[in-house]
């Protein structure tokens, strides 16, 4: 299983990081050692002074695919679910400006966090229009909806798939709304599709 992640895919976060906005969709991945185990701690990494959460929804690839058309995009997924792409963002900034890869600020031990629930998406009456949002100890700090999204869901499974086949298992995260910033000790972040809950991590 792997994790493709999507960067600068909601206007206002591009403009909040003062990043460019992509001409393409700006991928990167996670490898399957940062899933967050269930029911387990986030514990905030030694090597970062400034971790922050970003709220994504998450899409789940059911059907090996390469080289997808758009049109057909849809067939590939079923299930959709909410995470946090958890980010040092002080170690991020440095690879950043010296040009480096991101891994070692995306894809540690824990910083993938996937919902304990995944919903069919036949329960929605349309899933490029559904609003989620992020509570940090009970107030709302992060709020977005799917139709803010620069690349829908099936134009991202096209893409992705030019470059890396999907694959069963294989989990996307679609990018993050404006509002991301950092966790501290004994913080309690807890995720929402519409108004249901989809995951409550402790930070340790
Ligand atoms: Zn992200």
């Amino acid at each position: 299983m792997k994790i493709i992640c999507v960067g600068r895919n909601y206007a206002k976060h591009i403009d909040e990081l003062k990043n460019e906005k992509p001409t393409d969709p700006v991928l990167f991945l996670k490898p399957d050692t940062s899933v967050l185990l269930k029911k387990q701690p986030f514990f905030i990494p030694d090597f970062s002074s400034n971790v922050h959460y970003e709220v994504e929804v998450l899409v789940r690839i059911k059907k090996v695919g390469k080289f997808i058309q758009e049109k057909f995009a849809h067939k590939y997924y079923d299930q959709i679910s909410l995470g946090i792409d958890f980010t040092a963002r002080d170690l991020q900034q440095k690879l950043k400006e010296k040009g480096l890869p991101w891994e070692k600020a995306k894809g540690f031990d824990g910083a993938a966090v996937i919902g304990q629930h995944w919903f069919s998406k036949e329960n929605f009456t349309n899933i490029q229009s559904l609003s989620f949002h992020l509570e940090k100890n009970g107030e709302t700090v992060q709020q977005g909806n799917t139709e803010q999204m620069i690349y829908k869901i099936d134009q991202l499974i096209a893409y992705i798939s030019q470059f890396f086949t999907l694959k069963i298992g294989d989990v996307i995260f679609t990018g993050t709304p404006a509002g991301v910033g950092p966790v501290e000790k004994n913080d309690r972040l807890e995720g929402f599709i519409e108004q249901k809950s989809v995951f409550a991590i402790d930070v340790k």
